[in-house]
């Protein structure tokens, strides 16, 4: 199977995998002509399946919190790319080159937004694992002392981007130029229009705390650290 970067089988290949199956069914209810589960659309984009279960992140993020986070506020960001790239030059793009072509367009930047907030999605669910957090181990753990001077100096820069980070953003963990950095940008903007590499981020959007922090940001931020950290996914990703 073709690896989407998140461990997970696209759009196009469930579809293929699913494709016996779904044209047995069609014989049995006298169909032959089946609809696509989502219309016309020729998109791969879809809403990737979480890495663990909806509420194994309780206490620290509450299965609530990932009802909506996931099941609303990401589906429709995936519902509104699928459906602008419907019918464009961008149908079949895959979703890196969506927010690749469309950064920094003006006219574009509805595609962008929803495109980038897919990716930066899929990527924090992926930055977070029951029972992480705490000080890495490994090679992980010897690039953060050295571009950091020790772990708790980034647990500094870490969390004081994302509490810092004025209304609506993300943190980033990102490996540039071979050393680490703290980096943070605002609304949908991601690290991947940029040179910088994104290993771990944290979504500071209010709807990624508001249900369990109410407006205590950094109590969600120091959980995140401290209990969820996937410090495996961040080794992965480093070059
Ligand atoms: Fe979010």
């Amino acid at each position: 199977m073709a690896y989407n970067g998140f461990g997970t089988l696209d759009r196009r290949e469930f579809l293929a995998k699913a494709g016996s199956a779904g044209a047995a069914l069609a014989l049995t209810l006298g169909m032959t002509d089946p609809v696509p589960a989502q219309g016309q659309s020729a998109s791969t984009i879809s809403l990737p399946p979480l890495p663990y279960a909806q509420d194994a992140l309780a206490p620290a993020i509450s299965g609530n919190t990932m009802s909506f986070h996931y099941g609303k506020h990401h589906q429709a960001y995936v519902n509104n790319t699928v459906k602008m790239v419907t019918g464009t030059e961008l149908e079949k793009a895959t979703l890196e080159e969506i927010i690749k072509k469309t950064a920094g367009r003006a006219d574009q930047a509805s595609l962008f937004n929803n495109a980038a907030q897919v990716f930066n999605h899929t990527f924090y669910w992926h930055s977070m694992k029951p029972g992480g957090g705490g000080e890495p181990n490994g090679k992980i753990a010897q690039k953060i002392s050295e571009s950091f001077g020790s772990y708790q100096k980034f647990v500094e820069a870490f969390s004081g981007a994302a509490a810092s980070q004025f209304g609506s953003g993300w943190a980033w963990l990102v490996q540039d130029g071979g050393r680490l950095q703290v980096v943070k940008t605002s609304n949908a903007e991601t690290p991947i229009t940029t040179s910088a590499k994104p290993l771990i981020t944290i979504d500071v959007w209010e709807h990624a705390y508001y249900l369990d922090y109410m407006n205590r940001r950094a109590d969600y931020i120091k959980a995140f650290i401290e209990k969820l950290l996937n410090w495996d996914f961040a080794e992965k990703n480093l070059l």
